[in-house]
């Protein structure tokens, strides 16, 4: 038996405790059959942090999170702190600091049963399947910003290490998956962009059995609607991949079903839905479930290496919506609970 693992668990706001209850209880039905053995820690984030300690990131979660195997976070924010002396989301980016969470991963996937929720035709998103690795912690996000009467300027500021441990991220990802990484930039025009471009090179060297291609981000931005079925990672810096990744997400039609990864050089790493914590409908058990429990497949495939535990909640979630089990946002009546109670019955 291997020793047990801590997983810091984060609900904070809106659906955000009603999803993470959800998940736990997946999660434990999953870990009982794959002999996971693990604790869970929940700590206050976000407005739920400054209801309780007056701040978003309180000390002892992030000291927590510092301490834990993973951490699974729900969703952050309400309208009720927008004017808090220190914002809901300001936590959040404080945590990927403090964690040095400098890669972000979401995966996109358009299943069938839903395809007609998406904008785009049937034929052109069935089958996409590919991941967007965005860089976290540099790029002009991160750079000088000066704003002057009649001039503004922004520094896009990269290293080459910054540079190879991101595009190094997605080779080790394109590893397991199709072996294509397509690497994005804008080097007909940028300095960083030129540099981006030979590290790319230089790491595709350490992987033979991977290909690499080059793509500028605006023909990107135009292939990912167009043929997104050509991808496998799309590697990019911070500003591209904001971008990028909201247009990815319009894909399969709901924000309800994706997930998403951040990790750290060593430390533990974050999962989270993509979606916001849905202020609107919270309180009522009908939020979709999915994003949230794709995150915890993304947990035990990433942070424990459980590739057995993470397919069994994916293809639990695939069969429940393809028995046309959903929630409202994907057109059906299902509640979250209900949704849950289905999947359980098939683990
Ligand atoms: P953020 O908080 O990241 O700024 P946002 O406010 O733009 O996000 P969300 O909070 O994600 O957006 O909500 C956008 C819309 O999508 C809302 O109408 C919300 O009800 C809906 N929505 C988001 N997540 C879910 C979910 N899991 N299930 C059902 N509907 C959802
Ligand atoms: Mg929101």
């Amino acid at each position: 038996m291997t020793e047990k693992k801590t997983i810091v668990a984060l609900s904070g706001d809106g659906i955000g405790p009603e999803i993470m209850a959800q998940a736990l209880r997946v999660l434990k039905v999953v870990a009982e059959k794959i002999e996971f053995d693990y604790e869970v820690v929940e700590k206050a984030f976000g407005g739920a942090g400054i209801d309780q300690f007056g701040h978003p990131l309180p000390e002892e979660t992030l000291l927590a999170c510092q301490n834990s195997d993973a951490i699974l976070l729900a969703a952050i924010g309400a309208p009720k702190y927008d004017n808090a002396p220190v914002r809901a989301e300001q936590g959040l980016l404080a945590l990927r600091k403090a964690l040095g969470l400098y890669a972000n991963i979401r995966p996109i996937t358009v299943h069938p049963a839903l395809a007609h929720l998406s904008p785009l035709k049937r034929e052109v998103v069935v089958g996409s399947d590919f991941v967007v690795v965005r860089e976290l912690t540099g790029g002009i996000y991160f750079g000088e910003h000066t704003l002057e009467e009649t001039s503004a300027r922004d520094v896009n500021d990269y290293s080459a290490e910054e540079i190879r441990r991101i595009i190094r991220k997605a080779f080790e990802i394109a590893r397991k998956r199709k072996k294509k990484v397509t690497s994005v930039d804008k080097q007909n025009v940028l300095a960083t962009s030129k540099l981006w471009r030979k590290i790319a090179d230089e790491v595709a060297t350490e992987y033979p059995d991977v290909t690499l291609e080059h793509q500028l981000v605006d023909s990107c931005a135009m292939l990912m609607i167009t043929n997104p079925k050509k991808f496998d990672v799309i590697v990019t810096e911070n500003l591209f991949g904001d971008i990028l990744s909201d247009e990815a997400s319009v894909l399969p039609g709901s924000l309800g079903v994706m997930p998403s990864a951040s990790h750290s050089e060593t430390g533990p790493s974050l999962y989270e839905p993509i979606h916001g914590s849905a202020p609107d409908i919270a309180g009522q058990n009908i939020a979709n479930p999915v994003s949230m429990l794709l995150s915890v497949a993304m947990l035990l495939r990433e942070s424990f290496d459980n590739e057995v535990g993470a397919s069994m909640i994916e293809q639990a979630c695939d069969t429940v919506m393809n028995e046309g089990i959903l929630t409202r946002d994907l057109g059906g009546d299902a509640s979250t609970s209900e949704f849950v109670d289905a999947l359980i019955k098939h683990l």
